[in-house]
């Protein structure tokens, strides 16, 4: 156990975040304003890094969680800064970087399912029941969304729009929030070599108490308080007793033909009765790219020596895609969802690693067996929607401010067995693990060429 308890760090103390995603950024940026803290972030690669989670073209945003009413209030909570930041950028001449078009939520067999069922009450008890239009009847979400005509005579024939939400470009909500750091005086450490956390320096009497970090190009650097918001690596990197794992999650894109643009264009994100199917998507960007995505219990990459999943990646495995039996799936589904896509090559093709918490919260807490230690991790794939007010969160935990997020997100058993991630997963089987060496006929990566329009062998 540590020696003294979690000590806040005082006016003055260096802070050193390992990780420039979503959480570590935000946690910078939080920081800065309260100007008092030499704040130190250290990055393997760039900003965002190209295999960070916090690294796409786009997210969802939405305030429909279910019951669990902290990520729906910390979600309208973030929403003016979000419209903030987009003016930021357009006084820049830079485009926005949060896509209000709303979400549309469908469910199956002319009923909502549980967790919309849910979100819809927890909405509308909470005074936010004016974002909701709910379309009862296949005819009536046809006639409003004509791109979704075939979802509904294929089963998805009820669905519920929620005008507050939509996606944002997360890529360029990092570059935003990263200026903003700078601006603030931030210190940033990029690079494989100088940025990229190799272990923990010590206190030579109290072996729990850390003093700071050794970096990959062997300097060491000193600090008060280390804060490992190192995403889906977090548990490759220190021993967290099974509480977090890397879950590889797929996600695929199409370039919209020209003609067929328009259909697409600012239209709401879907999700495609998410805790039954998995499958959700986005409007065409405005690069002429469609994203679809499946959340799912995930691949695995077990590490061999102690059977830790480390996310695989495109930065170490260039030509990586999606595994084969993801692939078809994506195909199948889309065949009765949005079956225009059939003829279309599947363009780009990614494993995405979340840092799943057995119970689907964020793991932000003091680490009890260390001083000077601060996890910021446990994402469950639902965080970056809260880059512009989870650092806030954050300094919570860091100034031992007592909350209910601080509470939500505490250092907490998580036994392996009880696991219900976010409560959203379409599979909750025992994952798959994901090895190309295998070469067999679900784990291998596809090629380019079985991405190509859907073959009859997928
Ligand atoms: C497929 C997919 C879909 C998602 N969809 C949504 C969505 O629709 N809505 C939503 O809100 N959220 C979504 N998420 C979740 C969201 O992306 C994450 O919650 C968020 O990005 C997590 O941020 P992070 O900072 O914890 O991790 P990351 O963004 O992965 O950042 C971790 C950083 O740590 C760095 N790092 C790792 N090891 C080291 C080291 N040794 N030294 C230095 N740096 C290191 C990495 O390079 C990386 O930059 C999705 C995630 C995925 C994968």
């Amino acid at each position: 156990m540590s020696q003294t308890g979690y000590q806040p760090p005082a006016p003055g103390s260096k802070i050193i975040i390992i990780g420039a995603g979503a959480f570590g950024l935000s946690t910078a940026y939080a920081l800065s304003l309260k100007n008092k803290y030499d704040i130190w972030v250290f990055e393997r690669q760039t900003i965002p890094s190209p295999d960070a989670a916090s690294c796409d073209i786009n997210k969802i945003m939405r305030m429909d969680y279910g019951d669990e009413t902290i990520y729906m209030h910390m979600y309208m909570e973030s929403l003016h800064i979000w419209e903030q930041w987009n003016k930021e950028r357009a006084l820049k001449g830079l485009g926005p970087v949060f896509h209000n078009v709303g979400n549309l939520m469908f469910s199956q067999n002319g009923k909502f399912s549980n967790y919309e069922e849910q979100s819809l009450k927890a909405i509308r008890e909470a005074g936010y029941g004016h974002f909701i239009e709910e379309y009862r009847t296949p005819e009536s979400i046809a006639e409003r969304y004509p791109q979704f005509k075939e979802a509904t005579k294929n089963g998805f024939d009820i669905a519920y729009l929620n005008k507050s939400g939509g996606w944002c470009d997360s890529s360029e909500a990092c570059k935003h929030i990263h200026s903003k750091c700078v601006e603030n005086g931030v210190h940033f450490v990029l690079g494989p070599e100088q940025g990229s956390f190799e272990k923990f320096l010590y206190d030579e009497k109290i072996s729990t108490k850390i003093t700071g970090i050794k970096t990959q190009d062997g300097k060491t650097h000193d600090a008060d308080l280390v804060i490992l918001a190192t995403g889906s690596w977090t548990p490759s990197l220190l021993n967290l007793g099974d509480r977090l794992i890397a879950t590889g999650q797929t996600v695929i894109q199409f370039k919209i033909p020209e003609n067929l643009r328009k259909m697409f264009e600012g239209q709401p994100t879907w999700c495609a009765d998410l805790s039954v199917t998995g499958y959700y998507g986005f409007a065409v960007n405005s690069e002429g790219k469609m994203k679809i995505g499946y959340h799912s219990s995930g691949y695995v990459n077990l590490r061999e020596e102690d059977q830790v999943s480390v996310p695989r990646t495109q930065v170490t495995n260039p030509t990586d895609s999606i595994p084969i039996k993801a692939l078809g799936e994506f195909r199948q589904f889309l065949s009765k969802f949005l079956p225009i896509t059939t003829p279309m090559d599947i363009t780009y093709a990614r494993v995405c690693w979340y840092c799943d918490s057995v119970d689907g919260h964020y793991l932000i807490a003091p680490h009890p067996d260390f001083d000077n230690l601060i996890i910021a991790s446990g994402d469950s794939g639902h965080g970056m929607k809260f880059i512009p007010n989870l650092g806030f969160k954050i300094c919570h935990v860091i100034e031992g401010v007592d909350s209910e997020y601080s509470r939500a997100w505490a250092w907490r058993d998580m036994p392996k067995d009880t696991a219900t991630y976010d409560g959203l997963r379409a599979d909750s089987g025992p994952k798959i693990q994901l090895d190309i060496n295998k070469q067999d006929q679900y784990t291998r990566m596809a090629t380019k060429d079985d991405c190509k329009c859907a073959r009859p062998s997928l």
